[in-house]
């Protein structure tokens, strides 16, 4: 049995290990690996028990959560710009969040994220509906490819709202390593009671290498006409299109661009800067998807059966190996069956399925298929299969 898991056979082990009675047939090895979520074992994600060691408001809709998490002798080992998924037991699914912190300027064991409060949002109306110190959580990652380059060209760092940790972490990382590059940090809010980590950024402005300069600019979208505000007022992205391009501070050409946040701003940035001759690969971005977004569908035409997906996934069964995708009269995918050891056959799945009720768009999927095999745009049927899927497993 214990040889089915060789790479590609990972739901498999999953399907046993949701059966106790099932998971004593494996080998002792796999009884002595603990994991809080037994569906990640074999994955690149490490899966981490921890809780709420302190939470505090950064504005008003905002807060600072730093999460302890389990010393298992083995660190969490995140680089600058990785985000992480938590989980809670009283939640469905686990939501992704960007380490705001730079590993360096992290205590040890502990992960901070900067979380944002959306109006009936499940994860963030829980996390702020009452002091949620102490709470235990699941932390699982690091993920994403959202990092610095390796150039010493000029960063554009351009984010809104919540976006303000994945480039923070990696402006405190370029300070720390004193990078020997300039930086435009573009920081877009509505009015002044959005703004925070000010005093962050003025700090890592003067540890930054003393050849270099990084210049941090928050602009403000709908602060009143009357109020103090001596700074830039609009949009971020038009800061971008109007000032430091229009007015040649910054040639784009030469720069690299790293967006975060909101994925309408991100998108007319990339705009603004694809049409000043950024060259498209100058230009990342980490968009916070949620649920609303398409979640993405594999293209089992272009799939090498290479597992990379699997090993990144989140969720145990966002990725599933499908013995038969099942479609209606119109050609549309209306369900599938999954491959079980012993019951499907055939006994090594061919197609990889991603259910989207279990997927929760965090995209590491799409960043790890080297045939890029994986995208939200070959979703041309994003309405539910839960009711019409035939799981055997049921
Ligand atoms: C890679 C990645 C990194 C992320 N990093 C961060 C981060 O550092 N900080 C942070 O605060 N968030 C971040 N997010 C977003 C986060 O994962 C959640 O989507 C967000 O916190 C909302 O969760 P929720 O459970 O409160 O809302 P949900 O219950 O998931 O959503 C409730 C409703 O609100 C809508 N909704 C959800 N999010 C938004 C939104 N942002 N704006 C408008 N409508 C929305 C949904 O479409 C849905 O209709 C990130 C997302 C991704 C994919
Ligand atoms: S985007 Fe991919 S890896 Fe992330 S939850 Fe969805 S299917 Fe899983
Ligand atoms: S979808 Fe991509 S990452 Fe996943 S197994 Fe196929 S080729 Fe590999």
């Amino acid at each position: 049995m214990a040889d089915l898991s060789k790479s590609g056979n990972n739901s498999e082990i999953l399907e046993w290990t949701e059966n106790p009675s099932s998971f004593a047939l494996f080998s002792d090895t796999l009884t002595a690996l603990p994991s809080p979520d037994p569906g990640l074992k074999n994955s690149r994600v490490k899966s981490k028990p921890g809780f709420i060691s302190r939470i505090r408001n950064l504005t008003h809709d905002t807060y600072e959560v730093v999460v302890e998490y389990e010393n298992d002798g083995d660190s969490f080992g995140f680089r600058a710009g990785q985000y992480a998924v938590l989980r809670h037991k009283d939640i469905k699914k686990p939501r992704s969040y960007s380490l705001a912190k730079a590993p360096e300027a992290e205590r040890p064991f502990e992960l901070t994220f900067f979380i944002r409060y959306v109006p009936g949002g499940e994860f963030t109306t829980w996390l702020t509906a009452a002091d949620r110190t102490g709470e235990p959580l699941t932390v699982s990652g690091p993920m994403g490819k959202f990092l610095l380059d390796g150039s010493t060209d000029p960063i554009l760092g351009i984010a809104g709202g919540s976006g303000m940790s994945a480039i923070h972490s990696i402006l405190e990382y370029a300070a720390h390593a004193k990078l020997p590059r300039d930086a435009y940090y573009i920081y877009s809010a509505r009015s002044q009671r959005d703004l925070y980590c000010q005093k962050e950024l003025e700090v890592l402005a003067r540890n930054w290498h003393p050849d270099y300069k990084l210049h941090f600019i928050p602009t403000l979208s709908r602060e009143p006409a009357k109020s103090k505000w001596r700074g830039v007022r609009g949009r971020g992205t038009n800061h971008v299109r109007d000032v430091l391009i229009k007015q040649g501070i910054l040639d784009v050409s030469k720069a690299r661009a790293y967006f975060c946040g909101p994925p309408a701003m991100i998108d007319d940035g990339i705009e603004i800067l694809l049409a000043a001759n950024m060259p498209k690969h100058h230009i990342a971005y980490d968009k916070f998807e949620d649920m609303s977004s398409p979640a993405p569908v594999i293209d089992n035409t272009k799939c090498v059966l290479c597992d990379e997906c699997l090993m990144v996934k989140p969720q145990p069964t966002c990725i599933v190996d499908v013995s038969k995708l099942n479609r209606g009269s119109d050609g549309t995918m209306v369900g599938y069956e999954r491959v079980v050891p012993a019951v499907s056959s055939p006994l090594y799945y061919n197609t990889l399925f991603i259910d989207e009720h279990e997927c929760i768009r965090c995209y590491a999927c799409v960043e790890a298929c080297p045939t890029q095999a994986i995208s939200p745009a070959n979703n041309r049927n994003p309405k539910t299969l839960r009711a019409t899927t035939t799981d055997v497993t049921d």
